[in-house]
């Protein structure tokens, strides 16, 4: 025999379908529109009503027709749905097989009128406990010989200590499991009489012993609770709302409700006294959570345990791996219409949209059950997402039958709903389950042990002397008296005769005297035996009873951690869920990205190339146009250089033909020497008119590198720009000059040589070593005709970066001349060039600066003298000016 439930295995290869039964109930009302209508016994048919969703949608009226196992109409007796589809579970129940019977549909549909019915016309349940009492009794365990081991399974104790338990039981009721209620309304359902079914099946086994175990437990919220627990009182308050409970795995992966109570019920009464009180505790219970029972699951499970009698078939063998656990759970499902329905607000919208998420669960389960089933694959069934998929994960994993009666109300306002119903009812039996495998009960001992107990146990009266431990005495009076009329006085038969017999008699009485007072003492030694044990017992059970609250809270104290354990768990799996979502996101960004980066790169490529190409093309058009550059250059200074010659051959002759006589070169001609470094200033005055005011602050501005070449190209005096004409310049008309005497000198007796120091703002300090000594010094920051007047030398500063970003500081010195007009005219003779470089910034080389340094720039010997002072850092360099200087 297989032993305690879950340990049955699974046919191999064997299986059922989940069986979907179709009930149609009455309409309340007569002349109601009726959507649903049974065309056979196996086929309903449901016509949309015109004010359907479903017709609003295709704007046609489309007929549905579901299939079934079976489908009963309105008119079928509780009695034929019963003998239909929930007999054949309570006749397996008894051969040791599990079975689950929901009933589904929306509220009002008739879930709770088939599964419990009215006390005249019961619906499954009581008719189960009617007919599993009506099959077992005679072989029925005396109570307590099973017991629960409190984690699912059951153990066996002998019919002494079972006694022992039930008066203890009776004594201090309370103490370990609640006491079974007293059925004070035997016979009754709830308050009315109820008519009890018949029937009895014939799969009980006579040499087994059963006991019937029920526990009644209610989903609500996806929170399990027990409706068969005491629910704390207090007085002030009221009731206390009821404690969620857990599920749990047993020994043999079984999931069950942890510390859920279990009676042991001996009689269908006593099952209708335990699921009153439930339904009591279950209204209380809603009204301590503010809950609405059509929106909660009622689960009421029937456990049959059963085990074989021992080889003489007196009690229950004593082996727990013997016993035989069946478990037949029928379950009232909560309205399955859809959360809008419902007009719930708040609270009620959240626990709506729970029991919706259960039963969607329970969908969710049965379609991937059914893909798996169809397409060999093996996906995770998620049974864990509801409490009621994951309490019945045993019976779709294959151990049990699972059966469901759709109930179905036929009104047509209720239509929209019942589809939805039909439509998952329709597609659950298309999900096969294992089969289970038939449970044997042979474990070798000789068939038919009770009757042959039953027939020896009475044989004679000795056994029964010997059963009770009596010794065998006959207290008989023996022989009767023996005749004694008196014929004469002087009788010598008659009178020795009674003596005898008196004497006999006497004898005897003596020695049942003697074996009374025996056996007298022998009670009473007993009895004494007795009490010291019943004492001894009554301490075991006062240290029993200690020890059983010790553990009891012990038991609630880690019930708490398990469920604190169980919210971390669920909240673990939670962000489980929600890291796995987010690292999915995740690595589908890095993905985008990773194309977009590959995306960019080919694009830098692309464009690298291209600039590459570009630049080539530049390097070579500039190259060409630098070529060309060149070329001009060469050509304008081949041009310059032969016009040079010709007038150092000129002053040559000049010089040569002597001093006096010769002819002063026009200042046109004297001006046209180029003289790249000579500047002359006009101040502005009456004598330069055509001067702006513009002109005179570029001069004394500091000019940037481009303003530079402006200054010394563009906007000097219109005199400068005569001054220096370039060769191409000469072809341009030259502008007339101020009329000014360049060989005026003032009186040098005087010592009267005063400098005019123009240091335009902004000019940064030099903090040189080797600091021009002027004795007459005026030093101005902006230029006046007054201070030139005075005046008879000019100097400016000029500073700017070169290409080294070395600070140059240039100081371009001239004489002031008076001009014909009566302002002054400064005739620029010599530039003083002051560099200072960072000597970080230099390479390792000599300190004295090497030729190549200054190559192309020395022009003659004096620069090379000047270079090799000025070689440590402050590079002092003075400039040459042109041949006007020398004028
Ligand atoms: P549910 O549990 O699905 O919400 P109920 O079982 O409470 O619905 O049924 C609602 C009403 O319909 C009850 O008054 C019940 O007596 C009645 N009813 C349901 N099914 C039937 C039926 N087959 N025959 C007669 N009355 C029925
Ligand atoms: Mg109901």
């Amino acid at each position: 025999m297989k032993p305690q439930r879950g340990k049955n295995s699974k046919k191999k290869g064997e299986v059922d379908p989940v069986e979907v039964y179709c009930r149609v109930r009455p309409l309340d009302n007569p002349d109601d529109n009726c959507c649903v209508k049974p065309l056979s016994t196996s086929v309903v048919q449901l016509i949309p009503p015109e004010n359907s969703l479903a017709v609003a949608r295709n704007g046609q009226i489309k007929e549905y027709q579901f299939t079934f196992q079976y489908v009963f109409d309105e008119y079928t007796s509780q009695k034929a749905v019963f003998d239909y589809v929930a007999c054949p579970l309570v006749d397996d129940l008894i051969r040791g097989k599990n079975g689950l019977l929901f009933t589904y549909g929306i509220t009002s549909s008739g879930k709770t009128y088939t599964m419990t019915g009215s006390p005249k016309d019961q619906g499954i349940l009581p008719r189960c406990l009617d007919v599993l009492f009506n099959t077992i009794s005679g072989v029925q365990a005396k109570k307590y010989v099973f017991k629960s081991d409190k984690m699912n399974g059951f153990e066996v104790q002998s019919e002494a200590d079972a006694m022992i338990e039930r008066q203890k039981r009776d004594l201090m009721p309370g103490i370990t499991t609640p006491k079974t209620p007293t059925a004070q309304r035997r016979g009754n359902f709830g308050d009315q009489e109820r008519i009890s079914d018949p029937t009895i099946l014939s799969s009980v086994d006579d040499d087994n012993q059963y006991a019937v175990f029920v526990s009644y437990i209610e989903i609500y919220n996806n929170y399990v609770y027990d409706l068969l627990e005491e629910l704390p009182y207090d007085p002030i308050t009221g009731y206390k709302p009821p404690q969620t409970k857990i599920l749990r795995t047993d020994s043999s992966d079984c999931m069950y409700v942890m510390n859920c109570v279990e009676v042991e019920i001996t009689s269908p009464e006593e099952a209708f006294e335990v699921l009153f009180k439930g339904q009591k505790r279950r209204k209380v219970a809603h009204t301590a959570l503010n809950a609405e029972s059509s929106r909660s699951h009622s689960i009421f499970n029937i456990r049959l345990v059963q085990a074989p009698l021992d080889p003489r078939g007196e009690e229950v063998l004593q082996d727990p791996d013997k016993i035989c656990v069946s478990q037949l759970s029928l379950v009232d499902l909560a309205g399955s219409e859809r959360t809008h329905r419902t007009k719930n607000a708040g609270d009620r919208l959240k626990e709506a949209g729970n029991i919706n998420q259960s039963l969607m669960a329970l969908r969710n389960c049965m379609e991937i059950l059914r893909d798996n089933q169809k397409n060999s694959s093996n996906k995770m069934v998620p049974y864990r997402d509801s409490k009621l998929t994951h309490l019945f994960k045993n019976y779709f994993d294959g151990e049990g039958k699972v059966r469901m009666i759709v109930c179905v109300n036929p009104k047509g306002d209720e239509f929209d709903e019942t589809i939805h119903v039909m439509k998952f009812a329709e597609l659950s039996q298309e999900v096969l389950i294992a089969r289970q495998q038939q449970v044997r009960f042979d474990i070798g001992l000789t068939p038919g042990r009770r009757k042959m107990n039953y027939k020896e146990k009475f044989k004679s009266e000795d056994d029964l002397c010997t059963a009770a431990k009596v010794p065998a005495f006959d207290f008989s009076l023996g022989p009767g008296f023996p005749p004694f009329e008196l014929l004469r006085s002087s009788d010598d038969i008659v009178l020795p005769q009674l003596e005898k017999f008196l004497e006999e008699r006497q004898k005897r009485r003596e020695a049942m005297q003697l074996e009374l007072d025996r056996q007298s003492d022998e009670f009473r030694a007993q009895l004494v035996e007795f009490e010291r044990s019943y004492e001894q017992a009554l301490v075991q059970n006062e240290e029993l009873q200690q020890r059983v609250e010790k553990s009891e809270s012990y038991v609630q104290k880690l019930e708490g951690r398990i469920r604190s354990l169980e919210k971390r768990m669920e909240e673990n799996s939670r962000n489980y869920k929600e890291s796995e979502r987010q690292k999915r996101e995740l690595a589908a960004m890095i993905q985008d990205k990773d194309v977009k980066i590959r995306q960019e790169k080919s694009e830098k490529e692309r464009l690298k190339s291209d600039f590459r190409t570009r630049l080539d093309m530049n390097n070579q058009h500039w190259e060409r146009n630098l070529e060309k550059e060149r070329q001009k250059i060469e050509q304008d200074y081949g041009g310059q250089i032969w016009e040079k010659q010709q007038k150092l051959n000129m002053l040559r002759n000049i010089v040569n033909e002597g001093d006096s006589d010769a002819a002063m070169p026009a200042p046109q001609e004297i001006f046209r020497t180029p003289a790249p470094k000579v500047r002359t200033h006009t101040t502005p005055g009456k004598l330069l008119s055509a001067r702006s005011e513009n002109d005179m602050r570029k001069i004394g501005n500091t000019p940037t590198p481009r303003s530079r070449t402006a200054t010394t190209g563009t906007s000097l005096s219109a005199a400068r720009a005569n001054l220096r004409p370039t060769p191409r310049s000469t072809s341009n008309t030259p502008k007339p000059t101020p009329a000014y005497n360049p060989r005026h000198r003032r009186s040098r007796s005087s010592n009267a040589e005063i400098w005019l120091d123009h240091r335009p703002p902004g000019s940064v300090e030099l903090d040189t070593v080797l600091q021009p000594k002027i004795k007459k010094k005026k030093s101005v920051s902006k230029l006046e005709v007054k201070d030139t007047k005075e005046a008879s030398k000019y100097m400016l500063t000029h500073q700017d970066m070169d290409s080294d970003d070395n600070l140059t500081t240039k100081i371009y010195k001239g004489e002031c001349l008076p001009t014909a007009g009566g302002g002054t005219a400064v005739v620029f003779n010599d530039v003083e060039e002051l560099k200072q470089t960072s000597p970080g910034s230099r390479k390792r080389r000599s300190s004295c600066p090497q030729p190549q340094d200054f190559e192309g720039e020395w022009s003659d010997v004096e620069d090379r003298c000047n270079i090799a002072i000025e070689g440590h850092g402050n590079a002092r360099k003075r400039s040459k000016p042109g041949s006007a200087t020398r004028v």
